[in-house]
């Protein structure tokens, strides 16, 4: 038994003896391999937090020089202070907790690595690449397949900021100067500005400058205002852009128009209108002449109305004409072309050469002055149907508007057809939408008034509409047929006119909410979207 408790007991002192033996060994060597491992891997990461601090929005530029030194010293211990940081910025902003934003901002930077391991494994993948109207990628328009890190970066960045817009269905993007030192990126979404980001002005210069490469614009005038376009491809799908750039104070503005690219299957059904607005809409579009009038004010959606009219003829056998600025959507089978007035291509000198190429239908972008009125009206007599938009409140409105600018009033009533004139009201997020709690007297008014108020919702907050509470848009609109008794008394006196013009106002207004008050009912939007944008 001794024997075998001294043969375990020299056993295990060997084993221990080995071990010891073994570490002491290990750190008798010059170096120790594990430590240099270790000293390498953090060398790196501090080299990698510098790069991190001088992109990083949170640093400003004059602290940079210092915030560098210390990554270069703590390294991914500042990141880690810096996510924090930000994390705990985005959760006051968004008022979600701090955890419920950490795991997003987790879950976002994973879906980040994986995109990018993606990205380089193959060049057609999920990731974004812009194109320049040639088709010619960012690398090849600036020459930096090969270059430095710094502006790699930049274009990633540059490309990142034009997905997300995509991803948020964003209609445009704008970057401007906040002060000196920064510059803000806002997103229009659904009508309403968003702010996503704030740059510092040195990292925004260079975005911009890579946007406006891209865009075939020059990159050294920073003053004058300069247009441009662009492309984006993900996969097989191609998004398309316009760029506006102009001098702003502290810098350079840049606005980014994303273009509609369903204008070519958009449907009246679709914008939202009504079976028997729609009805009325079709009878005036299969006329062979006379005018259809779009009217709203900015940011109604005529343009997207007046597309989908488009696409209710027939444009293989019609002969179809726009005449737009800027061109905001891609029609196919229809000869589109964008004015300019910088070049003295103007609205009325567009659409005369226009009538020459003997077009069956032609679209007035907008009609902005009396000699675009004039040709656009005397078209609609002489065998072309028109379609053009008018920037006013409502259709009595338009009317007293075009005979302000010098239209006659026999030209007027002899070549309008339809009047329309619209606003967009917000869809509720279906995924969040609450249903709404009233009060008696409001539940009195509605019976009083025949409203089922059985269906109504209000905004909730939900991650798929960005806590906004509405996803999408849908038109209200109000419908004025010229028919002849119409015509009869538009041309006969203006006292109907005038009359027209302060009593029509308030009814219009009161048919816009009728329409509004049934997508309440229906529970497609709320109240309060409603009351915003009717009153
Ligand atoms: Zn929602």
């Amino acid at each position: 038994m001794a024997d075998c408790c001294s043969f375990w007991n020299l056993t295990l002192s060997d084993v221990s003896r080995a071990q010891t033996g073994g570490a002491l060994s290990l750190a008798e060597l010059p170096f120790n391999p594990l430590r240099l491992v270790l000293l390498i891997a953090w060398v790196y990461l501090c080299l990698y937090s510098v790069q991190c601090v001088q992109f990083n929005p949170f640093v400003p530029d004059k602290y940079k020089g210092l915030a560098n030194v210390l990554a270069l010293v703590v390294g991914p211990v500042l990141l880690l202070g810096l996510f924090i940081a930000e994390t705990a910025k985005k959760s006051r902003r968004s008022q979600e907790s701090f955890f419920a934003v950490l795991r997003d901002q987790v879950e976002h930077a994973v879906t980040a690595v994986r995109t990018y391991r993606f990205k380089s494994r193959s060049d057609e993948g999920s990731a974004l690449h812009l194109l320049d109207s040639a088709g010619r990628s960012m690398d090849e328009v600036y020459g930096h397949s090969g270059g430095k890190i710094a502006d790699a970066r930049i274009l990633d960045l540059t490309e990142r900021t034009v997905a997300n817009a995509l991803e948020r269905r964003a209609s445009d993007i704008l970057i401007d100067p906040k002060d000196g030192d920064t510059y803000t990126v806002r997103l229009r979404v659904d009508g309403a500005l968003t702010t996503v980001s704030e740059l510092d002005a040195k990292t925004c210069r260079a975005v911009i400058n890579s946007i406006k490469a891209v865009s075939g614009m020059d990159i050294g005038e920073r003053r004058r205002p300069q247009d441009g376009g662009f492309m984006a491809r993900k996969g097989h799908a191609v998004a398309s852009f316009r760029v506006a750039s102009a001098g702003a104070l502290n810098g350079e503005k840049l606005s980014i128009r994303v273009l509609n690219k369903d204008a070519g299957v958009l449907t009246l059904a679709a914008i939202g209108l009504a079976a028997e607005q729609r009805a009325l809409i079709e009878k005036a579009l299969q006329k062979p002449s006379g005018m259809i009038l779009i009217c709203g004010p900015t940011g109604s959606g005529k343009t997207t109305t007046m597309y989908a009219m488009l696409n209710q003829i027939d444009r293989f056998t019609r002969n179809v004409i726009t005449v737009e600025d800027p061109i905001e959507a891609v029609l196919p089978q229809a000869s589109q072309i964008e004015i300019n007035p910088k070049a003295d291509i103007t609205f009325a000198k567009t659409l005369r050469s226009v009538l020459r190429q003997d077009p069956d239908v032609i679209c007035v972008g907008e009609i902005r002055d009396e000699e675009t009125a004039e040709i656009a009206l005397r078209a609609s007599q002489t065998g072309h149907l028109v379609l053009a938009t008018l920037h006013c409140d409502s259709n009595a409105t338009a009317l007293v508007r075009l005979l302000d600018l010098g239209v006659s009033r026999l030209l007027l009533s002899s070549g309008l057809s339809l009047l329309l004139s619209q606003r967009l009201l917000r869809r509720l997020c279906d995924r969040c939408k609450q249903p709404v709690v009233l009060s008696d007297k409001q539940i009195a008014t509605f019976e009083r008034k025949g409203i089922d108020h059985s269906h109504m919702f209000r905004a909730g907050r939900c991650k798929h509409c960005n806590q906004t509470g509405y996803l999408g848009r849908t038109a209200i609109c109000d419908i004025l047929m010229v028919d002849d008794q119409l015509k009869a008394q538009i041309a006969g006196s203006e006292a109907f006119l005038a009359d027209m013009k302060t009593n029509d106002g308030k009814k219009s207004r009161s048919r816009l909410r009728r329409h509004g008050m049934s997508k309440v009912a229906e529970g497609v939007t709320s109240l309060e979207e409603l009351k915003r944008v009717v009153g």
